[in-house]
């Protein structure tokens, strides 16, 4: 039977931060539910009160300045991603993992925030934002903190947020606007299915970033790389962060294999 919660739908911020300080640790916030509905179902998750984000004013929309660069508030879908004009224009790799991930009802309802806080390994937007330097604007009662999301990520399924905490926007720098990047996923099936490699390429003037997911604990980007660099050397880079298990998706030798023809391919495209 399905666990039993009682709902809220907070309409400002401040009831929001209110509603999760007074039942912290036993409420869970719901934004597409795509992850925490089936974890409930499944009972993973128990939470006493499923707390709506999606009518907070001003958690909606993307917005884009050559100054601020580009940001995500909490309601923001991957099609709302894939549609975007200025996410098209000035950070393409964002769509090219947005496509890849679940199918078009699912990207319906899903959110970005809700991919990266349920920090799969296998999260497909987490190796564009690592790619592109994005940064976590992280919110509660308490007041604001801004986390890079090279150190958002803390393990399977767990990042810095505390039970209190919001992840209130997403923001991709101005620094990697025009960056170009190419994903690519490896699948059991055509059709839309979890990740058993994800990988990432970005350059930017003379930086080459390579992020990679299910490959290890949480998804991992290298250090800055010389857009110059060599195959042989982008691929010791990226082997130096992965740190693949066998799983019954496939076996860590399969991962090993894949991550480095997908870096050797996505790198001859990129530098098309
Ligand atoms: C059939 C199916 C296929 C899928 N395929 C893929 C796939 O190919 N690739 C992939 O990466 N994922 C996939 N997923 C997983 C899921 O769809 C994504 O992770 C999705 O982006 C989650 O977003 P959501 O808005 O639905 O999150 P929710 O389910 O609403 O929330 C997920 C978690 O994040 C928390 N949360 C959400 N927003 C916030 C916030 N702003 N602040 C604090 N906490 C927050 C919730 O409390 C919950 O713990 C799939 C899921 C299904 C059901």
């Amino acid at each position: 039977m399905l666990h039993q919660f009682s709902y809220a739908g907070p309409r400002s911020k401040q009831e929001l931060f209110r509603i999760l300080e007074d039942h912290e640790g036993n409420a869970k916030v719901l934004a597409g539910g795509t992850d925490l509905l089936v974890n409930i179902r499944n009972g993973v998750m128990k939470p006493q009160l499923v707390v709506d984000i999606k009518k907070v004013s001003g958690y909606e929309g993307i917005s884009y300045s050559p100054a601020e660069g580009l940001v995500f508030r909490p309601a923001v879908t991957i099609n709302e991603i894939l549609k975007n004009q200025a996410v098209r224009d000035h950070y393409p790799l964002l769509q090219e993992c947005g496509h890849d991930l679940a199918s078009y009802q699912i990207r319906n309802r899903a959110t970005i925030m809700g991919n990266v806080v349920n920090a799969s390994p296998c999260s497909d937007m987490a190796p564009a934002l690592l790619c592109l330097g994005a940064q976590a604007v992280i919110a509660s009662s308490k007041g604001t903190r801004v986390v890079p999301f090279t150190e958002f990520f803390t393990g399977v399924k767990k990042t810095v947020l505390s039970p209190a905490e919001v992840l209130e926007s997403i923001i991709i720098p101005p620094t990697s606007a025009g960056a170009k990047g190419a994903y690519r996923k490896l699948k059991r099936i055509n059709g839309h299915d979890l990740g058993i490699i994800g990988v990432a390429v970005s350059i930017k003037g003379d930086v080459l970033r390579i992020a990679v997911s299910s490959a290890a604990p949480t998804p991992v980007v290298t250090p800055d790389l010389p857009a110059s660099i060599s195959v042989e050397d982008a691929v010791a880079a990226t082997r130096k962060i992965i740190s693949p298990i066998s799983d019954v998706r496939c076996s860590k030798e399969y991962r090993e294999f894949m991550v480095e023809v997908f870096v050797k391919r996505l790198l001859t495209e990129v530098r098309k």
